[in-house]
């Protein structure tokens, strides 16, 4: 008899599921949830949802795909629109979709969620945890907490994404974070040009 409890795991791309969706097979049974509506442009959604598609399939992994109301990340987050990333500004998106996968959650029956979100070095995990219990108490179910960057999450997602031919994504997901990955990216550029000859670090 399979006694593996329900799981429903928000999913913010391939690249970070290929560590968590595996790891958390071992003890639940599995579905994921792909909502991510600050992801931008609708090119880079698609590309995403598309190889997440294929990763689920892959794993056996049921999938849930949510809106993409991109409407509703800017009202989330409009407020803070000026801030930099690893603000205010990305607790708002956590929660945003950290309250729409439990509701998910509940909808579908699941009593238990989580989110690869925190496999990833740039998100800030206390931060998650808090937006995860919020939304847990908000719609009636509970929150696995967990930071999937630990015992080498991150490492091992950087591995089977290469594996996989999985593409990792130079910035987070939402145009704010595309447009300082650019000046990031112009700013070294400009840096590389005037110091020629600079060697690899
Ligand atoms: S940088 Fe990432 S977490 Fe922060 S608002 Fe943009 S998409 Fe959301």
């Amino acid at each position: 008899m399979n006694d593996k409890k329900s799981i429903l795991v928000h999913t913010c791309c391939a690249s970070c599921s290929s560590y968590v969706l595996p790891h958390l097979q071992e003890n639940f049974h599995v579905s994921a949830f792909f909502y991510n509506p600050n992801i931008y442009p609708e090119k880079e959604y698609f590309l995403r949802l598309e190889e997440t598609k294929s990763l689920c399939y892959h794993l056996g992994v049921n999938l849930v795909i949510g809106p993409y109301n991109s409407s509703a990340w800017t009202n989330a987050i409009y407020s803070c629109r000026n801030l930099p990333e690893k603000s205010k500004r990305c607790w708002k998106c956590y929660n945003l979709r950290l309250d729409n996968t439990a509701r998910k959650a509940a909808d579908l029956g699941i009593g238990l969620f989580t989110t690869t979100l925190s496999v990833s070095p740039h998100k800030i995990y206390n931060r998650i945890e808090e937006g995860g219990k919020r939304a847990a108490e908000r719609f009636s179910v509970a929150f696995h907490s967990e930071d999937f960057k630990k015992k080498d999450g991150f490492k091992i997602s950087v591995k089977r994404s290469k594996q996989l031919g999985l593409i990792r994504q130079n910035y987070c997901g939402c145009v704010l974070s595309l447009k300082e990955s650019e000046r990031k990216l112009g700013q070294k550029e400009e840096g590389d040009k005037r110091t020629p000859n600079k060697p690899d670090m």
